[in-house]
C-alpha cells in the first residue's frame, strides 16, 4: 500500500500517518521529520536546511528529492509506505510521479486531510507551548500557511485529476478521524 497523506502544516499529517501504519505494517516517511533529523545530527544537509525550515519555507527540492529518494530505497518500505510532507509543490509531484515510475511503484491513494487555517492556528499554539518548534511560533505558521496555498494547494488538483484524491475531514476527536480516514483509504484502495 503506497500512501501520501496531504494537508496544511498542523493538519493532522503526522498524527494520522502514525496511527495507520500500525495498520498496514509500512513505515511513516516524513520529509519534515527526515529533515529534522539531519538538523539535529548536524550533517551537510541539516546545515543547509535550519535555516529555510524556521523561517518556514520550503527547502530546495533537489535536496529533498535526494533524501527522499535515499529513504525509499531502504528494505522497510518495498511493502509500501505512508508518505507525509511531500509532495509540496507541482516540481515534487512530477518528481515523485517519475521517482515511483522507475521503481514501479505507483501511489494508491492521496488522502487529504481537511482543516481550517484558524483550527491550524490553534493546534500549531499548543505544539508550539509543548515541543518548541521554532517554526510552530504562530507567525511562522501564518507563514507556513501561505506558502501551502501558494505552492502546496495546487498539488491536491493534480492528484484529483488522477483519480487517486480522496478528502477527509480532519476536525474532530484523534479517533473519529483515523475512522474516517482508514475507510478512506480502504475505500480507494
Ligand atoms: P513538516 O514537519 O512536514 O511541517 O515540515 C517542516 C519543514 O520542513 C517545512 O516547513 C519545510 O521547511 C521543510 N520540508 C518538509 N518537507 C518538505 C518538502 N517536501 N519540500 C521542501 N521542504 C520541506
Amino acid at each position: 500500500m503506497r500512501i501520501v497523506f496531504f494537508g496544511a502544516p498542523g493538519s493532522g499529517k503526522g498524527t494520522q500517518a502514525t496511527l495507520l501504519k500500525s495498520t498496514f505494517g509500512i513505515p511513516h516517511i516524513s520529509t519534515g521529520d527526515l529533515l529534522r533529523g539531519h538538523v539535529a545530527r548536524g550533517t551537510a544537509l541539516g546545515l543547509k536546511a535550519k535555516a529555510v525550515m524556521e523561517a518556514g519555507q520550503l527547502v530546495s527540492d533537489e535536496l529533498v528529492l535526494g533524501m527522499l529518494e535515499d529513504r525509499l530505497a531502504e528494505a522497510d518500505a518495498a511493502p509500501g509506505f505512508i508518505l507525509d510532507g511531500y509532495p509540496r509543490n507541482l516540481a515534487q509531484a512530477d518528481a515523485l510521479g517519475a521517482l515511483l515510475a522507475r521503481i514501479d511503484q505507483p501511489l494508491d491513494v492521496v488522502v487529504k486531510l481537511n482543516v481550517p487555517n484558524e483550527a491550524i492556528l490553534e493546534r500549531c499554539a499548543k505544539r508550539f507551548a509543548a515541543e518548541g518548534r521554532k517554526d510552530d511560533n504562530p507567525d511562522v505558521v501564518r507563514g507556513r500557511l501561505a506558502v501551502y496555498a501558494e505552492q502546496t494547494a495546487p498539488v491536491a488538483a493534480f492528484y484529483a485529476r488522477t483519480g487517486k484524491l480522496v478528502e477527509v475531514d480532519g476536525v474532530g476527536e484523534l479517533a473519529e478521524v483515523s475512522a474516517r480516514v482508514l475507510a478512506a483509504v480502504r475505500s480507494a484502495a
